[in-house]
């Protein structure tokens, strides 16, 4: 807690540039002098508009992830959404912790504690808000990403890493490859609280959503939030809230199919929804996913259980709505952090739009496409098969071969769990394709073989889709597998594993897209040296590039001719 009580203290000088180590504070005019501060509304401006925009190394070392407390009071009286996700509020008169834009009245600068997580407010002792309701506030991943450790662990957290009895920090360390007290001095520097408080908060505010936003009966709400017991879930609920959760259940919830949850999933503003569609579109695999009058439609499978997914964007909400048709609801937190993971929602995506703009090259393909997002895959196998699939031939072509492989290897959806009459198969898992004694595909035998191996190196290490170490690391242990070259390795890690710092700098559609701006053909290497600049959000860059290709909006590509290792 050393590094959070720093702005705990509200006499804190605001001008802290010149003692603080990190960029955070660092303030930089465009001619790169120093700024002079010349007045806190300036100062708060500055602060919020040109955040965090470091290299990795720069940033493991920053002393603290927030601006001082006068800016972020600023921030708070104005209710400024630019912070939203980003800091919360301890209200010391209240108990209560809010986020920026929460209606209530403004409290006194005196009373108000800021923080950078929720979880550091609840450390502290704030129960969250009932009006502006921090577990809706949009969860900025890459944000605290800046620490790619913590944005891992994050992501793990979020599936359940820390739930049950099983899961312990120890473990969780192990499995990002650094040691249990690395961890909990970055989760302090970042986030302000530890791994274990940040699940908690977690399965408190997942609960919390789930209360408010469905009819789900209470003693589901406590399974799905990874509450062991449903004794512990109301005694977290009364010593929080004092009341039970029931008390917080809005009465006009709206009562929808038996099996359906229904989920807003915020995002920071602004998305490309449209293009996020195309991508998905020219890519829908037959009998699993489709786009349907603007929502995206998919089943899918968690450990042998199977339903399906129906996304859709809630504009004026700022936010996706997610439908759930899913019979077991212990996994509904798995599902929702998918979800995110494939429509990107954890992007800061101003931050990452204001670096890559700062490229001539790149500036004009930001302007034309903001919020621009990098999608994720539904699961690491899926895209790393379809990767293989994919080798030297175009997006329909790899698209029609992945259908076949549904058609042929993919379990039947249960009637029921279906949503739509064409989307009734799932992707096959990595144990059946390392099973079957013939894959019945028409294609040449060394693919046949990479994906054979693609199966078994899955199978064997349950992690293999999981990051581990540096980008350089991950994709370094990708490539051990047969027939995996460097271009379908960076095309997992982009994909599949959500580097967001990979590129496959080999790529056909990338090298088109840069001579599709200024006319000149380059090389892959050039590209690849050219990219350095664009870390650590390369994989944006790529998609900037991709989206440039030809002048349709989004087109897909085709890929690189020699990429099979
Ligand atoms: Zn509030």
């Amino acid at each position: 807690m050393r590094e959070h009580l720093k702005f705990l203290n509200p006499n804190l000088s605001c001008d802290r540039k010149a003692s603080a180590p990190s960029a955070v504070f660092r303030l930089e005019n465009k001619t790169g002098r120093e700024n002079t501060v010349q007045s806190l509304e300036e100062l708060a401006i500055d602060h919020v508009r040109k955040p965090l925009v470091l290299a990795h190394n720069e940033c493991e070392n920053s002393d603290m992830e927030l601006p001082s407390p006068e800016i972020c009071y600023r921030a708070l009286e104005s209710r400024d959404s630019r912070l939203d996700g980003l800091m919360f509020v301890g209200v010391a008169s209240t108990g209560i912790y809010c986020r920026p834009i929460c209606p209530a009245r403004t409290p006194k600068f005196e009373h108000c504690k800021f923080f950078a997580s929720a979880a550091a407010a609840q450390d502290a002792g704030f129960r969250p808000c009932l009006r502006c309701r921090p577990e809706t506030a949009p969860d900025l991943a890459s944000w605290h990403g800046t620490s790619n450790t913590v944005s891992r662990a994050l992501a793990l957290i979020a599936e359940g890493a820390l739930d049950g009895d099983g899961n312990s920090v120890e473990k969780l360390a192990a499995r990002l490859g650094v040691g249990e007290r690395q961890l909990r001095r970055l989760f302090l520097q970042h986030l302000g609280a530890a791994p274990i408080s940040v699940a908690q908060t977690r399965r408190v505010l997942f609960a919390k959503q789930f209360i408010h936003e469905t009819q789900m009966p209470m003693t589901e709400v406590a399974m799905a939030a990874g509450f062991g017991s449903l004794r512990r879930f109301n005694e977290t609920f009364l010593n929080l809230f004092q009341r039970p959760p029931s008390a917080l259940r809005r009465k006009n919830s709206r009562k929808l199919k038996e099996h359906d949850v229904q989920l807003r999933l915020r995002y920071r503003p602004p998305y490309d929804w449209d293009c996020m569609l195309a991508f998905l579109q020219a890519r829908a695999v037959p009998g699993v996913e489709m786009v349907n009058g603007g929502r995206y439609i998919r089943t899918v499978e968690i450990g042998g259980t199977m339903g399906s997914i129906e996304v859709s964007h809630l504009i004026d909400q700022q936010s996706l709505g997610v439908k759930i048709r899913f019979p077991d609801v212990r996994l509904l937190p798995a599902i929702v952090a998918r979800v995110r993971r494939l429509f990107d929602l954890g992007a800061d995506i101003e931050t990452i739009d204001r670096h890559l703009s700062a490229d001539p090259v790149l500036a004009p393909l930001v302007a034309r496409r903001p919020g621009l997002r990098a999608p994720g895959g539904w699961d690491g196998f899926e895209i790393a098969v379809r990767a293989v699939l994919g080798q030297q031939i175009s997006v329909a072509a790899a698209r029609g071969l992945a259908g076949q492989l549904i058609a042929l290897h993919g379990h039947s959806v249960p009637k029921s769990f279906r949503m739509h009459p064409d989307l009734s198969r799932v992707f096959p898992t990595a144990n059946r394709l390392a099973s079957v004694s013939s894959m019945g595909l028409r294609i040449p035998i060394t693919r046949l073989r990479a994906l054979k191996a693609v199966a078994e190196a899955a199978l064997a290490d349950p992690n293999l889709f999981r990051p581990f170490g540096s980008i350089e690391q991950t994709v370094a242990r990708l490539r051990t597998i047969h027939g995996i070259g460097e271009w379908t390795a960076q095309y997992i890690a982009l994909r599949a594993i959500r580097e967001m710092d990979a590129f496959p700098s080999t790529d056909i559609g990338l090298l088109r897209g840069v001579a599709s701006i200024n006319g000149n053909a380059t090389s892959a290497a050039n590209l690849l040296s050219r990219a350095e600049s664009w870390r650590p959000w390369r994989a944006y860059a790529a998609q900037h590039l991709w989206a440039a290709d030809g002048s349709a909006i989004c087109k897909p590509t085709t890929h690189a001719a020699s990429n099979v290792g």
